[in-house]
């Protein structure tokens, strides 16, 4: 099963998904990324008090920590926010960051759409991507491209995971100057 947050890691660079599943080898958590994870809590524990016109929704019906599974998909995951109107869903992510949301992001909102779909009787249209940061919200429309990329994306990763086999670095070595990861790919250095 692929967890909707690794489409992200996967988008930054498969093989970091490579080395978690298939290695012994794990990135350490960073002193940003422990800040992230922390802010990421704690703006969900106040979205509970918010009222949902930053999406631009008047009113809903709101879950928070929805677990979801779908064996056809091959996913398994917990959105942060989930919010129905009538007979559609909407995905909510919240990120710290201070940069609007790149592909790996509506990648895995859009994983969360399809797994409410696949799991309950509702349309996912689109979801929304807020900024802890910025106070910033991003609707994301799940058209047919990014369904398709998406499913694409978690259909590499599974074959690679169960064939074991290391994937090619990604093609933007800047990130790998940065990477935890990098002692262990000797081919890019
Ligand atoms: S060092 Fe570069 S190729 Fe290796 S995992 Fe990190 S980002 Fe990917």
């Amino acid at each position: 099963m692929i967890n909707p947050n690794e489409l992200r890691q996967y988008h930054y660079c498969p093989r970091v998904i490579f080395y978690e599943r298939c290695t012994p080898v794990h990135r350490q958590e960073t002193r940003r990324m422990q800040y992230g994870r922390e802010a990421h809590d704690t703006e969900n524990a106040l979205e509970k008090q918010r009222s949902l016109q930053r999406y631009g929704l008047h009113e809903g019906q709101r879950e928070f920590n929805v677990v979801m599974h779908a064996p056809n998909l091959e996913l398994l995951g917990t959105a942060d926010l989930i919010v129905t109107v009538e007979s559609e869903t909407y995905p909510i992510e919240f990120k710290d960051s201070t940069r609007p949301p790149d592909l790996g992001h509506e990648m895995q909102l859009c994983a969360y759409g399809l797994l409410l779909e696949a799991t309950r009787n509702t349309s996912s249209p689109r979801g929304y991507w807020h900024s802890t940061r910025t106070r910033e919200t991003y609707a994301i429309e799940f058209d047919t491209k990014l369904r398709k990329r998406t499913k694409a994306a978690i259909a590499d990763m599974s074959n690679f995971i169960k064939a074991e086999r290391c994937p090619e670095p990604t093609p933007q070595v800047a990130k790998c100057f940065e990477c935890e990861l990098r002692n262990f790919c000797a081919d890019v250095f």
